[in-house]
C-alpha cells in the first residue's frame, strides 16, 4: 500500500468558510489517521477572481486550528510547485497528449459565437454545441497557422456510462451524454480547474480525494482523463453540505442569514478555535461511541472514514456555543485569562485590576468570549441602579433589613486588618452568624452595594476582593446612602 497523501487545495478567495475548513480537517484526520502526509495547494488558475492577501488567510487559519500541512507553497516538499499558477506550463503537454490520442480537440470558437450560443434555449444554461470537435486537419492547420486563439476541450464519449465509487456516497453512475466537452486549457494558457485537479493530483501521488459533494457531479469527467492517461483514479471521499437552520424551521445551505460562516468571523464572535475545530470535526463524521469532546490528537487517532455521513449536518450555534464553554473550563485560570485577556481589558476601561481573580469568577460561567467586557463593566465604574435591588425573596432582604444588613457589614469591614479573600470571607460569615441570619441576607446587599447590578459574575466576597478595599468601601458608602435617602 503506498503512502496515504491528501490534499486541501483551496482556491485564494480571501475568505475561509466553515465548510473549506471542514474539508481541510478531513483531509489533514484522513491522512493523520493513517500515518500520511497533508499537502497544501493553492489553487490561483482563475487569475481574474485573485484577491490579495488572501493566501495568507489560509496560512493563518491552518496554523490557527493545528493542521499542519507536511508540504505546501511556504515550506516546499518533493512535488512542488504547489501553487498552480508556478506550474502553469506542465499543464500544456498534457493536454496535447490528450489531443494526439483524440480524448480532446482545440476548439476556435470566438466568444461572439459562444454568446450567441447562450442565446438559444438549448445552451441557456451553458454548454457547448461541440462545434469544432470534428474540424478536419486542414481547417486546424489554418486556423492554427493565422494565428487563431483557441481552447482545449475534453472530448467526452458520445454513448455509454462512466460509473465510480465514492468513500461516502457510494456507487454513482453518469450517462456520458451528459457529460460536457469542459474546458481543460484556457486561452490564456492557463489550465481551467477541472483539468489541473486531475493533472496534479496525479502527479503529486494523493491517494485520497476529499473535497465538497458539488464536485461529485464532475467527477465522472475526471475519471475519463485518469482513463485517458491510464493513469489510477484516486479514492474519492466528497463530503456532504453544510446547513443552517431557518427561522420557519426548515433548513438551507448555510450561509450568512444564519450567522457567521467563516472561521475569523467565529473567532471574533468569541469561539475558541479549538471548539470550533472540535465541533466541525463532527459536523458530518461520529466516532463509534458517544464521546463528544476530542482534542485534535484524540480526533487523529479516532478519525475513520466509514464513519463520515453523507447526509447533509446542520451548523447549531448553542451546540458550538456549548463546546466552547467546555474548553473554556477545561483551562487552567491562567490559559484563561491569556484567552480571555483582551475582552477583560476591554470590560475594564483601562482601570488597573488583577485580572487573573476576575478570570476566575468569569471562567465557569462563560460561553462564548464576547460576553466577557459587559459581564465584568461594573469593575469599570459602579452603574446607576434602583434601591429595589436591595429587596430579595431567596436571600430574605427587604427594605427594613437592607440598610441594617449594609451598615453592619460596613463597620464590620471598614475594621479588617487586612483585605484578601479569605479575611473578607471570615468576616461575612462570621457577621451573618453573629445576627442570627443567612449568609445570603448579609451577603446581597453587599453584592448589589458592590456591583449595582443584580446578576454577576462571582459573589460579594470575590468582588470586594478585586475592587480592592478603597473602592469596595466607597461603592458601601455610596449604597448606604442609596437606601438611607
Ligand atoms: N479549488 C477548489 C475549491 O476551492 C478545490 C476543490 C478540490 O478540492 O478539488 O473549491
Amino acid at each position: 500500500m503506498s503512502k496515504v497523501r491528501t490534499r486541501y487545495a483551496p482556491s485564494p478567495t480571501g475568505f475561509m468558510h466553515v465548510g473549506n475548513l471542514r474539508t481541510a480537517l478531513y483531509e489533514y484526520l484522513i491522512a493523520k489517521s493513517q500515518g500520511g502526509d497533508f499537502v497544501l495547494r493553492i489553487e490561483d488558475t482563475d487569475q481574474e477572481r485573485y484577491v490579495e492577501g488572501a493566501v495568507d488567510v489560509i496560512y493563518r487559519t491552518l496554523k490557527t486550528a493545528g493542521l499542519k500541512h507536511d508540504e505546501g507553497p511556504d515550506i516546499g516538499g518533493d512535488y512542488g510547485p504547489y501553487v498552480q499558477s508556478e506550474r502553469k506550463d506542465m499543464y500544456r503537454p498534457f493536454a496535447e497528449k490528450l489531443i494526439e490520442s483524440g480524448h480532446a480537440y482545440r476548439c476556435f470558437c470566438t466568444k461572439e459565437r459562444l454568446d450567441a450560443l447562450k442565446q438559444t434555449e438549448e445552451y441557456a444554461n451553458g454548454g457547448y454545441d461541440r462545434h469544432c470537435r470534428d474540424l478536419s486537419k486542414e481547417e486546424i492547420d489554418k486556423l492554427l497557422a493565422e494565428g487563431t486563439p483557441y481552447v482545449i476541450r475534453q472530448k467526452m464519449p458520445l454513448d455509454g456510462t462512466t460509473t465510480f465509487t465514492d468513500a461516502v456516497f457510494g456507487e454513482i453512475t453518469a450517462p456520458n451524454e451528459e457529460l460536457q466537452d469542459q474546458i481543460l486549457i484556457k486561452t490564456d494558457g492557463y489550465p481551467t480547474y477541472n483539468f489541473a485537479n486531475v493533472i496534479d493530483d496525479h502527479l503529486m501521488g494523493i491517494t485520497h480525494v476529499v473535497r465538497g459533494n458539488e464536485y461529485l457531479s464532475s467527477t465522472p469527467k475526471y475519471n475519463l482523463l485518469y482513463e485517458a492517461f491510464g493513469w489510477e483514479i484516486p479514492t474519492y471521499v466528497h463530503l456532504p453540505l453544510i446547513m443552517g437552520q431557518n427561522e420557519d424551521g426548515t433548513v438551507s445551505k448555510l450561509s450568512k442569514r444564519h450567522g457567521s460562516t467563516g472561521f475569523d468571523d467565529l473567532v471574533k464572535d468569541g469561539f475558541l478555535p479549538e471548539a470550533i475545530i472540535n465541533y466541525i470535526a463532527l459536523l458530518g463524521w461520529c466516532p463509534d461511541d458517544n464521546t463528544e469532546v476530542f482534542t485534535l490528537k484524540e480526533l487523529e487517532q479516532k478519525f475513520s472514514i466509514d464513519r463520515i455521513s453523507k447526509s447533509p449536518s446542520v451548523f447549531d450555534y448553542a451546540k458550538l456555543e456549548w463546546f466552547n464553554g467546555e474548553y473554556i473550563k477545561n483551562m487552567t485560570v491562567e490559559q484563561f485569562e491569556q484567552t480571555a485577556h483582551e475582552y477583560i481589558e476591554q470590560g475594564l476601561g483601562g482601570k488597573k485590576l488583577d485580572t487573573v481573580k476576575i478570570a476566575g469568577i468569569l471562567q465557569q460561567r462563560t460561553t462564548k468570549l464576547t460576553q466577557i467586557p459587559e459581564n465584568i463593566d461594573f469593575f469599570a465604574e459602579l452603574p446607576e441602579y434602583d434601591a429595589e435591588l436591595y429587596i430579595n425573596k431567596k436571600s430574605k432582604t427587604n427594605a427594613e433589613n437592607a440598610p441594617v444588613m449594609l451598615k453592619a457589614a460596613y463597620d464590620e469591614l471598614s475594621a479588617l486588618a487586612s483585605w484578601d479573600h479569605d479575611s473578607i470571607h471570615a468576616c461575612l460569615i462570621g457577621l451573618a452568624e453573629k445576627l442570627g441570619v443567612k449568609n445570603g441576607t448579609v451577603m446581597w446587599p453587599v453584592r448589589i452595594a458592590a456591583a449595582g447590578k443584580k446578576v454577576t459574575p462571582g459573589g460579594a466576597i470575590e468582588i470586594l476582593d478585586i475592587l480592592g478595599r478603597d473602592e469596595a468601601l466607597a461603592r458601601m458608602e455610596k449604597g448606604l446612602a442609596k437606601l438611607n435617602g
